[in-house]
């Protein structure tokens, strides 16, 4: 999936809430961690948070959305923190305008509550610009309250991203079962079965395999296929024999 990720305000007019933690520096810090959780598996991010200082409200919200919109991404997800009145309000909640968005909404509700945040649940907000203007499905994350002490109390960067990218993947990036990257088994029709043509090629009887010459490496390679064969070699005095198969490698002498 392409994904945009959006740090919330950080330029110009567009700053954001101060309670016992700083939103724009909290926002940074989890966020960075869902755009590497995310990438480990596999996701396309695009980081759409303008880079550039003194914007206005609406250049900033504008970037964001036309970087996305740009970019022609799957999902756009903006991270931010919740603030009220200090002490006053408390949990996580995510906004969404479209059913899709709330699929995700919902989901990212479930995984934030999982880590103490009361669950105030998905909220659709049609008039949020980054959610009504970006092309793609949408969410704005509000995992806690900035300005409420026991919120900010069980912040963890790392448990936070984790929440975020399960809610939207399913998977446990960060989480306690470490995420299994498979390297991927390459396709057998890949190899070429051809035997090369050439004066320094020599095919045996029946079709299979060949025997390839290189003079000036003083060089006889006794071929089952391109990728699985012997190769004779005297090298600066010293001769060796070289084992080559699709799997492994090895000189034995
Ligand atoms: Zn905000």
């Amino acid at each position: 999936m392409k994904i945009a990720v959006d740090f919330g305000h950080g330029t110009g007019q567009d700053r954001g809430a101060e309670g016992y933690l700083n939103e724009e520096k909290v926002v940074r810090e989890y966020g960075a961690l869902v755009i590497t959780g995310l990438q480990k598996l596999g996701h396309t991010v695009i980081n759409v948070t303008p880079v550039q200082g003194g914007l206005t409200l609406g250049q900033s919200l504008g970037y964001r959305v036309n970087v996305a919109n740009n970019a022609r991404v799957d999902l756009f997800v903006s991270c931010h923190l919740n603030a009220f009145k200090t002490d006053v309000a408390q949990g996580c909640e995510v906004e969404y305008i479209s059913k899709a968005g709330k699929t995700y909404a919902d989901k990212i509700c479930t995984e934030l509550s999982k880590l103490g945040f009361k669950n105030r649940g998905s909220q659709q907000r049609p008039n949020l610009y980054v959610l009504r203007y970006t092309d793609a499905v949408s969410v704005l994350i509000e995992p806690f309250f900035c300005d409420t002490k026991s919120d900010c109390d069980k912040y963890n960067a790392k448990k936070l991203a984790n929440a975020i990218i399960k809610g939207i993947t399913g998977e446990d990036v960060y989480g306690e079962s470490p995420v299994v990257v498979t390297q991927p088994v390459p396709d057998e029709k890949i190899f070429d079965t051809s035997i090369p043509a050439g004066d320094n090629i020599t095919r045996f009887n029946g079709g299979i395999g060949y025997i390839e010459t290189i003079k000036d490496q003083g060089r006889v390679i006794v071929h089952l296929d391109r990728y699985t064969y012997i190769s004779m070699q005297n090298e600066g005095g010293e001769s060796h024999i070289d084992l080559f198969s699709r799997t492994e490698n090895k000189r034995l002498i």
